[in-house]
């Protein structure tokens, strides 16, 4: 089956034909770094890899281009520095990091190109220039403000008429403003404020110019796909589209706009603001990275997803079983991991990953009774299927011995001394030694496993 997507802007699902096959461009709105990551936060992430990952494998891994920035000039950033004293680029450079390690603990691959935005602050004044030079913005009182009524096409992507954009939260009304829906291209900062030299004087820009102008650096004018959570359609990326075209002289911007629905806390969108939610790096302490990514993958992206504990727990016994299967099939010669057609089906229609999951659940029943001879094509489609989705990648072994982020518990060495000390213990026929040994390791949360070929152990 060809790929088909949900395009926000035709609101149904199209037929995913790229510009150019042999560069096909994907843009997704990253992180504002002030703070760390909520898990809501984390789901455009997984949902945007496992796009990736697609993309990869239909048109080859070296003609996919992926670029997510980094927010690194916000007044949220500002506001942090002000409440905590803490230097503005050791907020950025430390929260970065910290997103760079929660989202490569949930199995998402580097994008091709991070830029961030400090780092295109020319671009972004580029643009304005030359929307000034168009019409499409204005000067006042310090502030370039694009001109919301100059632009005809203004709100194809959100359809909203001006009664509803009025009602949305984000929209600031402000007394130099011509239009309360006019918005902010570049603003002026105080002396204690990160700013840079313009033609309008020092400054910052807004939110919405640097994705427009670090899209349009790594990705040129028109490109294929963009994405972000359902939040960002309105007005971010409304006034993307209304920038960068009016910049390129009506040039189309963004072909398919694609938007995952909210992670839901307790019947509400999860948010920092409202103060419902979990950082990435806590549910780490509770649970494997791996489960998490399960989880957010086993709704359909643009559903709605309710995030409970007990949702993370029941990932990890779904990937509980799936490793078994594989350390079951651990001794089986590897064949070239290839996924199955349905799971690359139900991920061609839209990114269907339930159902793909499901294919996959089906896939680890089988391999419980397969002969012999058919036991290498299974663990190949098992392993190809992980590869698309960004799961069973670990070592069965190193899954069972998980442990929480920052858990001090036994070394691997100390337990694998303690389980040769009950070996001998047992070869000497001193069992109630060996059986005191299997409890004290029990009580550190360590299981052992007799089998033909030894003791293995996982932790519990
Ligand atoms: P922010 O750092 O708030 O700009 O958000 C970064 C990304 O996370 C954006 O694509 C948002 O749309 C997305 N996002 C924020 N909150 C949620 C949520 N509760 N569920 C899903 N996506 C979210
Ligand atoms: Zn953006």
């Amino acid at each position: 089956m060809s790929l088909r997507l949900y395009n926000t802007l035709a609101a149904a699902k199209e037929a995913f034909v790229p510009l150019d096959p042999a560069n096909v461009r994907m843009y997704v709105c990253g992180p504002t770094v002030y703070d760390r990551a909520h898990i809501g936060n984390a789901r455009p992430a997984v949902v945007f890899d496992v796009l990736f990952r697609l993309l990869r494998q239909l048109y080859g891994e070296a003609h996919v281009s992926y670029v997510r920035n980094i927010t690194d000039v916000d007044d949220k950033i500002i506001k942090a520095h002000q409440r905590t004293g803490e230097p503005i680029t050791s907020i950025t450079e430390r929260t970065t990091r910290d997103y760079h390690h929660d989202v490569s603990v949930l199995g998402c691959l580097p994008p091709t190109t991070e830029p961030r935005a400090t780092h295109h602050i020319a671009d972004m004044v580029a643009m304005i220039e030359a929307l000034i030079a168009r019409g499409h913005a204005y000067m006042a009182e310090g502030h370039v403000l694009f001109e919301v009524g100059s632009d005809p096409d203004y709100g194809v992507l959100s359809r909203r008429n001006t009664d509803e954009m009025m009602a949305g939260a984000r929209v600031e009304v402000a007394p130099y403003k011509k239009s309360p829906f006019d918005f902010v291209l570049w603003k002026p900062s105080s002396a204690d404020e990160p700013g840079w030299d313009s033609p309008w004087g020092r400054g910052r820009p807004g939110w919405h110019i640097e994705c427009s102008a670090m899209s349009r650096r790594y990705l040129g004018q028109t490109f294929d796909i963009h994405g972000g959570g359902q939040d960002l359609i309105f007005p971010h990326h409304e006034n993307e589209i209304a920038q960068s075209t009016c910049a390129h002289g009506g040039q189309p911007f963004v072909r398919y706009w694609l938007h995952n629905g909210f992670l839901m806390a307790e019947g509400q969108k999860m948010s920092k603001s409202l103060g419902n939610f979990y950082t990435v790096h806590e549910l780490l302490s509770e649970f494997p990275g791996e489960a998490i990514r399960l989880s957010l993958l086993q709704t359909h992206y643009r559903q709605p997803l309710d995030f409970t504990r007990a949702g993370l727990q029941q990932s990890r016994q779904a990937l509980n079983r799936v490793y078994t299967a594989l350390r079951d099939l651990a001794a089986v010669p590897g064949a070239e991991p290839a996924a199955p057609q349905a799971v690359l089906d139900a991920l061609s229609d839209d990114l269907n990953t339930p159902e793909a999951l499901a294919h996959v659940f089906a896939l680890v029943g089988e391999a419980h009774k397969a002969a012999p001879s058919q036991q290498a094509a299974i663990k190949a489609q098992l392993l190809g299927a992980g590869a698309l989705l960004g799961l069973f990648a670990q070592d069965p072994e190193a899954w069972f011995r998980w442990q929480p982020e920052g858990a001090e518990t036994l070394s691997e060495q100390a337990i694998a001394a303690l389980i040769e000390e009950r070996f001998q213990a047992r070869k000497a026929r001193d069992f109630a030694r060996a059986d005191r040994i299997r409890s004290e390791l029990a009580a550190q949360g360590i299981v052992l496993e007799d089998g033909a070929a030894g003791t293995t152990w996982r932790r519990a």
